[in-house]
């Protein structure tokens, strides 16, 4: 952020180190950017395949699961959930794989002729991502930042420190999920202390977290969640539902193993097909050799299934609001992340339970790396803090008098931004103005859009007697706030515009600019046209007050002339042409005689004052 970082210059490495999946990126070009590596995928799995002979090499990722048959026991997944734990802390139960060690001790995994530490593992996994990070940006990389999940304890962390150091890597910063969710929701889409609540539900965990951003940083004020509750239990779920659907009259938890994985492997596709369809057909040839199933499911049965698994995830919400001490409503994002969130059911039940629509903007399954990377430019300088600068597609301003359009904040003015101007009355007796805000490019205010109205009300008075100022500022989200401030008797009246002072359809912003610049030319007349006529309903009444006043201080053949002019101006007033041009040369000369009669004005009230 600051150019004194002792990381300054170096790039440094975002890192998700995922219980299933992991992915790695680095600011490129002022941009941040996941890599993908020679298959072109992102993701990597987190998969580490320890060779029965050693010495052979380590394998990491896709091809380490694939090796997962033949190699049975040697291959390692979700050892995240394993890292830095103590044996007697209950973690053991977490794997799905054998482990051992001492009570107390760091808990190890047994691969027969060996044993590793959970954070062994984990380095495996970085070094791999190091390295395809490396081949991508061609450049050798030496510094990460990585995250964990909010609940890891000190523990935890230092395990994965350590893991990055095995694998040749300087953690520079931890970074908790929720707060990289949140870098990636993005700094500039929010203010000062805002809150922002991080659903997280992937394959295997739910984590719910509630932010506050303070002095543009993140700070986790309450964690919650659930270790055991995903996606996964979806999957088990409803293949336990196929199962009965197959019409098998064993127990679903007593199917043999190998049918049962390709259950679960066709309720996985299935749930998957199931969020972007109402329906989706599974076919299970020959599951067994005497048996085949083939059954349409449709979204309502599986939400039927999937509910009571969704609705676990309430608990752990309204204790996260309860430990950070707000209401739902006090929340200003709920941004989801994680596979899972991609269902709609999900979608549903977060509304329900926060009141508001979620965030849907991030990639569910990037947004914590991303986070990671933004974090990882920030401290090396190659990002600066990303400010989003605004700005107006179109003028904002008022109806003036006559029907114009006063623009107050032009087209393209940078948000966030303020400006005024005052206003007064222009007939004598009027009670109120009605301050008719708009927005557009057209000269004549019917011709724009009209954002609202405020009445401002004030004494009657003499023409040009009251005093309204008028302000308009648009925050850095957009909403503008018009303040008409009556200033004699300093009353406010304030009306909030949210959204439609900025967010226009592109579409309507170019049609908007082409009507303006197709009529460009009769708006500009009709604009000088109703000036023009302004300027002569004032002067005409006032000539001929003057006209009378003066008597025979003027020679007939002057005041004729005056006359005449005066004639003139109200001769192009009813013509039916509009001759812009044509009524403000007569005006011009009308106000030119005007002058002369004020002199002569003078002149007379001074010697009348000397009699
Ligand atoms: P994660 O742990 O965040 O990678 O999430 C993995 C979980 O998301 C798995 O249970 C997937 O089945 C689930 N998932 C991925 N894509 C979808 C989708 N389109 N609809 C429903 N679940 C999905």
């Amino acid at each position: 952020m600051s150019s004194s970082s002792p990381h300054q210059g170096e790039p440094i490495l975002g890192i998700d180190l995922g219980t299933t999946n992991s992915l790695v990126g680095v600011v490129d070009s002022g941009f941040p950017i996941l890599l993908a590596d020679a298959d072109g995928q992102r993701l990597t799995p987190s998969a580490v395949l320890f060779p029965a002979v050693e010495g052979d090499p380590i394998v990491v990722g896709r091809e380490a699961l694939r090796a997962r048959a033949a190699q049975p026991g040697r291959v390692i997944t979700s050892s995240k959930r394993l890292i830095g734990r103590r044996v007697g802390e209950g973690a053991e139960t977490d794997s799905s794989f054998a482990t051992s060690g001492e009570v107390g001790q760091p808990v190890q995994i047994d691969l027969g002729n060996r044993s590793v530490f959970p954070e062994d593992v984990a380095a495996e996994i970085l070094r791999h991502l190091k390295t395809v990070a490396e081949e991508r940006i061609e450049s050798s990389v030496s510094k990460a930042v990585v995250t964990v999940p909010a609940y890891f304890n000190d523990a935890q962390r230092n395990a994965t420190k350590r893991a990055g150091e095995k694998a040749g890597l300087e953690v520079v910063r931890i970074v908790n999920e929720p707060t990289a969710a949140a870098l990636a929701y993005g700094l500039d889409r929010l203010d000062d202390r805002s809150r922002v609540a991080v659903y997280d539900l992937g394959g295997g965990t739910f984590d719910i977290s509630v932010l506050e951003l303070s002095d543009g940083v993140f700070k986790v004020e309450a964690t919650h969640g659930d270790t055991s509750l995903g996606g996964d239990d979806i999957d088990h779920a409803l293949a336990g539902w196929l199962w009965d659907q197959a019409g098998e009259t064993t127990r679903w938890s007593e199917a043999p193993a190998e049918v049962a994985v390709r259950f679960i492997q066709a309720a996985e596709s299935v749930k998957v097909a199931l969020s972007e369809s109402e329906e989706h057909e599974v076919r299970m040839p020959f599951y067994r050799p005497d048996a085949s199933f083939e059954v349409t499911v449709t979204r309502e049965q599986l939400e039927q299934v999937a509910r009571p698994i969704v609705d676990r995830t309430r608990r752990p919400c309204a204790m996260v609001l309860a430990d950070a001490g707000i209401e739902a409503s006090d929340l200003d994002a709920v941004v989801l992340v994680g596979g899972s969130t991609r269902m709609p059911l999900v979608r549903k039940l977060v509304e329900e339970i926060f009141g508001r629509l979620p965030d849907i903007s991030q990639h569910p399954d990037e947004a914590v790396a991303l986070g990671a990377v933004i974090q990882g430019g920030i401290l090396s300088g190659t990002l600066q803090q990303m400010v989003l600068l605004d700005v107006t597609p179109l003028s904002l301003g008022i109806e003036t008098f006559g029907g114009l359009m006063n623009v107050i904040l032009p087209r393209n003015t940078t948000i966030p931004a303020k400006a005024g101007e005052m206003f007064t009355n222009a007939v004598a007796g009027q009670r109120d103005m009605a301050i008719h805000i708009l927005q557009g490019e057209r000269e004549i205010a019917g011709d724009n859009w009209t954002l609202g109205q405020v009445d401002v009300p004030f004494t009657p008075g003499p023409k040009g007697s009251a005093r309204v100022g008028v302000q308009f500022a648009i925050d850095e989200n957009g909403i503008l706030e018009v303040l008409c401030r009556n200033t004699d008797t300093n009353e406010d009246h304030i009306l909030e515009i949210r959204d439609s002072a900025v967010d226009v359809e592109d579409e309507k912003v170019e049609a908007m600019i082409s009507e303006s610049v197709e009529h460009a030319f009769d708006d500009m007349g009709e604009r000088i046209w109703t000036e023009a006529r302004l300027k002569a309903e004032e002067l005409l009444p006032a000539v001929d007050q003057a006209l009378a006043a003066v008597g025979d201080r003027m020679t007939e053949c002057e005041s004729k002339a005056i006359r005449d002019t005066a004639a003139a101006v109200r001769e192009q007033l009813d013509a039916t042409s509009h001759d812009a041009n044509a009524l403000k040369a007569v005006v011009a000369d009308l106000d030119a005689a005007t002058q002369d009669l004020a002199v002569i004005l003078v002149e007379k009230a001074m010697e009348d004052a000397g009699d």
